[in-house]
């Protein structure tokens, strides 16, 4: 772990680190003692008036250097990612690694654009300013699911907005966070990134309930956003929430369908679905529906999946755990008469969490396939009748963070796009995200936005200073 720019060894219980391509485990790392925890914090809180106090330019010129470090030992950070997470190898280093070095060169140069609006006399011989002050210190407490790259969406627009930030990287995935407070230790000043190894119920929530902490924010579970707004309610913290997501693809019969097969093979099972924005839960119109049905599964049969160094487009899920209840999910759904499995749906014997990519059709509204987040290679398909009932369906769940509506006519995706209900609507494709733009959620997929100057506003407090003439 990394504590005031010393890296130390954890004193709580110890943590299989699994790669999941193959079941083994790569090492063992002790997870950080209550006192740890509170040593960081008390780490960070000395670190903020210095930090905080520099000039915004300063404090980007510390972010350029990690951006160029991250760049310059991508492969390594990239092969680390890949055995933790099972993940191919040949995509961190052409999709992950570019976007997180992009990340950090963002809001080195955003940071310097913030301003606040008003300057004025809004009583009589006063005259008012606002001002962006960093809030102090910020717990950051990341998934699994692309570890290094939810690390650069919380902690960038933290320390450049000027707050310094104790980090909890997932337990099952804290390989590249580690690397990275390695480099950190040596180019930021001390105290102003420390890193905290462990499980959420025990380090996690210390980091929450520490009153020290000024804000926290979480990327995980709706059930995990739930807890932790309950521990950050006793000390009245900011909280900064992105939950799960369930992504609505609505299919309009005039869509080109080619372009929708290859968009939810590739957006639906990138990452092996385990991504909150994962294109899962297509509705089709009445005429596109049976040769989209087909189409589709015959292109998910021809997705490669395997082993990390080999040419594949997928790897395993992230654990046993994961698998199983990504399989039950499926077997629930075999289960409904209605419901056809016309690709995939069965795990894969052998080392390693390996799922078949699946296509789930028939599937009905009310089907829990339809209505929660499998996180994993598995996408549902339904039929509606109109683009009423369509966009009423893609609203009707309790997630709203990603959405997406192909059709060759603008008009019938803009009417379409203005009624729903997600932080994000594509039109004629899925996943595309850029650091200039905003991304985070709706209901309950939390609040907060990550990347963009949308999230230096949510890690900065608007201040009001008042001089009377
Ligand atoms: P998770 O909620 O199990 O864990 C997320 C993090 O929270 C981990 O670091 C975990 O240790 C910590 N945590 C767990 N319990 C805690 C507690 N009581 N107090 C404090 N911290 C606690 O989620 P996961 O399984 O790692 O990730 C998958 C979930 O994340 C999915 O639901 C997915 O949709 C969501 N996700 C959302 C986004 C987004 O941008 N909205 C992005 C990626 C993942």
């Amino acid at each position: 772990m990394l504590i005031a720019n010393t890296m130390v060894t954890g004193e709580g219980d110890e943590e299989a680190i699994v790669d999941p391509a193959t079941g083994k485990t790569i090492e063992t790392i002790a997870d950080a003692s209550e006192a740890q925890v509170a040593a960081a914090i008390g780490a960070a809180e000395s670190a903020f008036p210095g930090w905080s106090r520099l000039a915004p330019g300063e404090r980007a010129g510390f972010l350029l250097s990690l951006a160029d470090r991250i760049e310059a030992e991508g492969d390594a950070f990239a092969r680390l990612e890949s055995k933790n997470c099972g993940k191919p190898l040949a995509r961190v280093r052409a999709d992950e690694i570019p976007a997180i070095v992009d990340c950090f060169r963002f809001f080195a140069g955003a940071a310097r654009t913030m301003n606040a609006s008003a300057a004025g006399e809004y009583m009589a011989g006063h005259t008012s300013m606002i001002r962006r002050d960093p809030l102090g210190v910020v717990g950051s407490i990341a998934p699994w699911n692309y570890p290094l790259m939810m690390l650069a969406w919380k902690i960038c627009p933290a320390l450049a907005a000027g707050n310094t930030v104790v980090l909890k990287p997932s337990e099952q995935t804290p390989l590249t966070a580690l690397k990275f407070a390695e480099v950190a230790a040596e180019i930021l000043p001390a105290g102003v990134f420390n890193l905290v190894l462990g499980r959420g119920d025990t380090v996690g929530s210390a980091l929450v309930s520490d009153p020290r902490v000024r804000m926290v924010s979480l990327t995980g579970d709706i059930a995990t956003g739930r807890k932790v707004l309950e521990m950050a309610s006793r000390t009245i913290k900011r909280t900064h929430l992105e939950l799960g997501g369930k992504a609505p693809v609505i299919v309009f019969d005039d869509a080109d369908l080619a372009d929708v097969v290859a968009g939810v093979r590739a957006f639906g099972y990138y990452n092996s679905g385990q991504d909150c924005t994962a294109a899962c839960r297509v509705y089709a119109g009445p005429k596109i529906y049976e040769k989209l049905v087909a189409d589709l599964a015959s292109a998910v049969s021809s997705i490669r999946y395997g082993q990390p160094e080999e040419d594949v487009e997928i790897g395993p899920l992230i654990s046993e755990r994961q698998r199983g209840r990504v399989a039950s999910f499926v077997e629930r759904a075999r289960t409904e008469s209605h419901i056809e499995i016309v690709a995939g749906g069965r795990q894969v014997e052998g080392a390693g969490f390996f799922f078949e990519p699946t296509v789930v059709a028939g599937a009905r509204q009310e089907d829990e396939i339809v209505q929660r987040e499998v996180f994993g290679p598995v996408v549902s398909v339904t039929r509606f009748s109109d683009a009423d009932q369509a966009v009423a369906w893609a609203n009707d769940t309790d997630y709203g963070l990603a959405s997406s509506v192909w059709t060759r006519d603008i008009g019938k995706a803009m009417a379409a796009a203005a009624r729903l209900q997600y932080g994000c609507t594509w039109v004629n494709t899925h996943f595309a995200l850029v650091n200039e733009m905003p991304h985070g959620g709706m209901k309950m997929s939390g609040y907060g936005k990550d990347m963009s100057v949308y999230s230096l506003e949510d890690y900065t407090v608007a201040r009001h200073v008042m001089i009377k003439h």
